[in-house]
């Protein structure tokens, strides 16, 4: 049993949190919000008052938190992580965030003493609230050793993707793929449909020929072929179109300080920005269907 200090306890950060108390850890956290710090109270968690609060006693700390410029400040503010935490805690940033910044706060940490991991997640909440979740982690062997067994309580898969940045670089990499190739599964129902192919037959013939891919196989973005994909609730999320740009466009943000080409991530960037724009933020990513299909 471990003394885990949890900042960001919101939709994927409480249920995590939740986990770690189920496991038998001491969890003592901090949300901006009064509703998550009560969720984690009633979790058994302790609730602290500020993020120094939630830190100060743990042997390691666990950030959940929105964005990159949260990161930074949770970390390197005044009163932020790095000030507060004790000697010899290793800190893990479960956030998705772009690799510039988790090699920026990683070194920062190095810099006040402290080993740090990036280790963000697959699964979305159902996989948070499972403990079901896939963590994709940057940062050394020794530290990755050490955290492994805390990960282990909240997610199925841990996989050390290398040196600091290399979880981060690990999720938009794959989350890039899913989303070209969720929009090119679209495009093909969307002709299917056209040519007056009967989809529930693309889909037999596709999921075992060479046009097989989890977007169609696992998460059929049109209904009947695949009962648990959000096509068949009207694309109720599962995983926002909102999340699904976010993730897009520091894809694409990586690509261009890597001075990597990569335009069919810029054109699902694109098209997932004007479905977004068109009020489609909360709806599942898959629900792109509609939009590419056009009627
Ligand atoms: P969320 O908005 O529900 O939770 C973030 C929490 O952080 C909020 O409760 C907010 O109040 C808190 N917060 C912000 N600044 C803070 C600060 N300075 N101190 C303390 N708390 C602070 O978001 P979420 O859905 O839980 O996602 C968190 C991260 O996980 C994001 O980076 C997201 O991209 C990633 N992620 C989300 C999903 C998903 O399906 N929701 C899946 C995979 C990864």
């Amino acid at each position: 049993m471990a003394a885990v200090g949890f900042v960001g306890l919101g939709n994927m950060g409480g249920p995590m949190a939740a986990n770690l108390v189920k496991a038998g850890h001491a969890v003592r956290g901090f949300d901006l919000a009064a509703p998550a710090l009560e969720r984690l109270g009633a979790s058994g968690g302790r609730p602290g008052g500020s993020i120094a609060d939630a830190v100060r006693e743990a042997e390691f700390v666990v950030t959940m938190l929105p964005a990159g410029d949260h990161v930074r400040s949770a970390y390197g503010s005044a009163d932020g992580i790095l000030a507060a935490a004790a000697p010899g805690a290793l800190l893990v940033d479960c956030s998705t965030i772009d690799v510039t910044t988790a090699r920026d706060v990683s070194s920062l940490a190095a810099d006040a003493g402290f080993e740090m991991l990036d280790a963000p997640v697959s699964g979305g909440v159902a996989g948070a609230a499972g403990a079901s979740l896939t963590f994709m982690v940057g940062g050394s062997e020794r530290a990755f050793a050490r955290a492994e067994p805390l990960l282990s309580a909240m997610g199925r898969t841990i996989v050390r993707a290398g040196e600091a940045g290399a979880g981060q670089a690990a999720k938009i990499c794959n989350n890039m793929m899913l989303g070209i190739s969720m929009i090119g599964v679209c495009e093909a129902f969307a002709l299917a449909d056209r040519l007056g192919l009967d989809r529930q037959r693309l889909f037999d013939i596709a999921s075992k020929s060479s046009g097989q891919c989890w977007s169609l196989t696992s998460y059929c973005p049109v209904p009947g072929p695949v009962p648990t994909s959000p096509a068949n609730r009207d694309y109720q999320a599962g995983f926002t179109a909102a999340m699904m740009l976010k993730d897009l466009r520091l894809a694409l943000g990586a690509a261009l300080s890597a001075d990597a080409n990569v335009p069919l991530g810029a054109a699902a960037t694109e098209l997932y920005g004007l479905y977004c724009a068109d009020g489609n933020a909360g709806a599942d990513f898959s629900g792109i269907f509609k939009f590419v299909d056009g009627r």
